[in-house]
C-alpha cells in the first residue's frame, strides 16, 4: 500500500510538470464538497473547477423568470469591483458611502412625490424584502405608541393585505407576530378590491399593504381607492391606518411611464414605499430601498441615529455588515441615466413586453392573464382543451436555455396555472423574436408528442419500460 505522504509527494511532482491546469491532479480526483480538506489547491485550479461547475447554472440573459437585473454597463461593473471591499455599515470609516445612501433616498422620495422636506428618511437594504420588513415594523411601532397613549390594548396587531402579496409579507406577519388578514384571490381576480379592505380593517390594523406590480401577474392594487377609504375611516372612526406600497417593481417604472397616476406620496395615507434597486432600478442583485413620507413615520424607537454625520441621516437595518457596492452602482445609474435615460430604457422595455404580449395573444394558443399593462410582466394560461400544460412548455423551453416559470396562483385561485415572462433591459426586440419562435416550436413539438405507451410483448403482456 502506498502511504498517503508518498501519494501526495508523487502528486506534487506531477503538478510541477503538468502541461495545463486541467492536467494537474485536481482534475483527476474528487473535489472536496462537504468536508474541508487539509490541503488546499492552486488558485488557478480552484477557479477553473468552480467556474466550470457554475456553467450548469442557467444563463442569466435567457432568464425570463427573474425580475432581477442581469446586465449593467462596464463602468458600473468597475465601480462595483472597486467597492467590493467596503462594509456599508461602517459609516464613520466610509462616510461617502453613507452620504450616497442619503442622496439616493432623497432622489427617490422626490421621485415618489413626497412633500418637500429638508431631509427625507429611508434606507438602502439588501432588497425589497428587508425594505418591506422595515417599513412594516415602523408602522407596527407607530400603532403601538398610539394605542399606548390612548390606554388601548397593544397585544393584537393585524395587517390587511391581498393574497397577491409576495411571501415576504407573510414572513413579516409570522416573524413579528402580527395577525395576517389576507383577502383571497379567485379565478379572474388577481388583485384586491377596496370593499374587501373595508371589511377587514379595525383599530388594531397597523397597516394596509398595496402592491404595485404583483409578482404573480404584474397586476396592481387600487391604491388611490384604498387611500380614499382610509381618509374616510380616519374622519369617522379616528383610526389612522397607513398604507405601505410594495413598489418592488412598479416604483421604478410608474414615475417614468405614467407620472400622472397617483400611487405614491401624493396620497396622504401612503406613508412608506419600497422599491427593488435590483429590479427596474437596473442594479445587480443586492439593492433595495425603503422610503418614508415623513420623519414622523419612522418612530425613533427603531432608528439608529448616525450622529457623527451630523444627525441628519437616521438609518435602520435588519442586518449589520453588508457590501456598499450595489448602493454605489445604484447611484451610478441615477447619475448616468437621469430621468430621461430611465424613461427611455423603461419605454423600450415596456414596448418590447407589449409587443410580445400582442404576439402571444394573436397566436391563438393562450388566454392572456396579463399583458404588461403596468409593469413588463406577461402571464398566460392555456386555452381550454389544450393537449399540454404550461408546465410542459416551461420544461420544453428549457431545452433551448430559456428559463420561463410555470406555476399555480395563490388561494383561492389555485386552479389557475400560468406561464410568466418578465421582460428586462437586455431582452431586445431581436431576443423577443427568437424567444417567440422557440416558444411556437416548443408548442408544435408538444402537439406531436404522443403519450408514452409501454411496449407490448408477443403474449400481449406489458413489459416494464426500463432503460
Ligand atoms: C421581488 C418582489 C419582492 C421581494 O423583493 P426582493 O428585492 O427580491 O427582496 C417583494 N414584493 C414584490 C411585489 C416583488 O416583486
Amino acid at each position: 500500500m502506498v502511504s498517503e505522504k508518498a501519494d501526495l509527494k508523487k502528486g506534487k511532482k506531477m503538478d510541477v510538470v503538468a502541461p495545463s491546469t486541467y492536467s494537474t491532479r485536481y482534475f483527476g480526483e474528487d473535489v472536496p464538497k462537504y468536508v474541508m480538506s487539509e490541503e488546499g489547491m492552486p488558485a488557478k485550479a480552484a477557479y477553473q473547477l468552480i467556474h466550470d461547475e457554475l456553467n450548469l447554472d442557467g444563463n442569466p440573459s435567457l432568464n425570463l423568470a427573474s425580475f432581477n437585473t442581469t446586465w449593467m454597463e462596464p463602468e458600473a461593473r468597475q465601480l462595483i469591483m472597486e467597492n467590493l471591499n467596503k462594509n456599508f455599515i461602517d459609516h464613520d470609516e466610509y462616510p461617502q458611502s453613507a452620504e450616497i445612501e442619503k442622496r439616493v433616498v432623497n432622489m427617490l422620495a422626490r421621485l415618489f412625490n413626497a412633500p418637500e422636506a429638508k431631509s427625507f428618511v429611508g434606507a438602502n437594504t439588501v432588497g425589497s424584502s428587508e425594505a418591506i420588513m422595515l417599513g412594516l415594523l415602523a408602522h407596527k411601532w407607530t400603532w403601538k405608541n398610539r394605542q399606548k397613549s390612548r390606554g388601548r390594548p397593544t397585544n393584537k396587531p393585524n395587517i390587511v393585505m391581498g393574497g397577491d402579496v409576495h411571501t415576504v409579507w407573510d414572513k413579516f406577519a409570522r416573524y413579528f407576530d402580527v395577525e395576517p388578514r389576507i383577502i383571497p384571490l379567485k379565478p379572474g381576480k388577481y388583485t384586491i378590491d377596496v370593499k374587501d379592505v373595508e371589511k377587514l380593517i379595525d383599530e388594531n390594523t397597523i397597516c394596509v399593504g398595496a402592491i404595485f406590480g404583483t409578482t404573480f401577474t404584474g397586476g396592481i392594487d387600487p391604491i388611490e381607492k384604498i387611500n380614499n377609504l382610509l381618509v374616510k375611516v380616519k374622519k369617522k372612526k379616528g383610526w389612522d391606518i397607513p398604507i405601505h406600497v410594495d413598489g418592488a417593481s412598479g416604483a421604478f417604472i410608474l414615475p417614468f411611464t405614467n407620472p400622472k397616476m397617483k400611487w405614491d406620496f401624493r396620497l396622504p395615507h401612503v406613508k412608506s414605499i419600497n422599491a427593488s434597486g435590483h429590479k427596474f432600478g437596473l442594479t445587480y442583485p443586492g439593492c433595495g430601498w425603503v422610503v418614508f413620507r415623513d420623519t414622523k413615520d419612522m418612530p425613533d424607537d427603531i432608528v439608529f441615529k448616525v450622529n457623527y454625520l451630523g444627525g441628519e441621516m437616521p438609518t435602520f437595518t435588519l442586518n449589520f455588515s453588508r457590501g456598499s457596492a450595489m448602493l454605489i452602482a445604484q447611484y451610478y445609474n441615477l447619475l448616468r441615466l437621469g430621468k430621461k435615460g430611465y424613461r427611455r430604457i423603461i419605454k423600450t422595455i415596456m414596448g418590447n413586453a407589449q409587443y410580445l404580449a400582442r404576439k402571444l395573444s394573436a397566436c391563438g394558443r393562450f388566454n392572456m392573464v396579463s399583458s404588461a399593462e403596468y409593469i413588463p410582466v406577461i402571464t398566460v394560461q392555456m386555452k381550454k382543451g389544450a393537449k399540454f400544460s404550461v408546465f410542459d412548455i416551461s420544461a420544453k423551453l428549457r431545452e433551448r436555455g430559456w428559463i420561463v416559470p410555470a406555476y399555480t396562483l395563490p388561494p383561492n385561485a389555485e386552479s389557475v396555472a400560468i406561464l410568466r415572462i418578465v421582460v428586462k433591459e437586455n431582452f431586445s426586440r431581436d431576443m423577443v423574436e427568437l424567444f417567440y419562435n422557440d416558444l411556437m416550436n416548443a408548442c408544435k413539438a408538444l402537439d406531436k408528442q404522443k403519450p408514452m405507451k409501454a411496449p407490448v410483448t408477443k403474449k400481449g403482456k406489458k413489459k416494464d419500460n426500463i432503460c
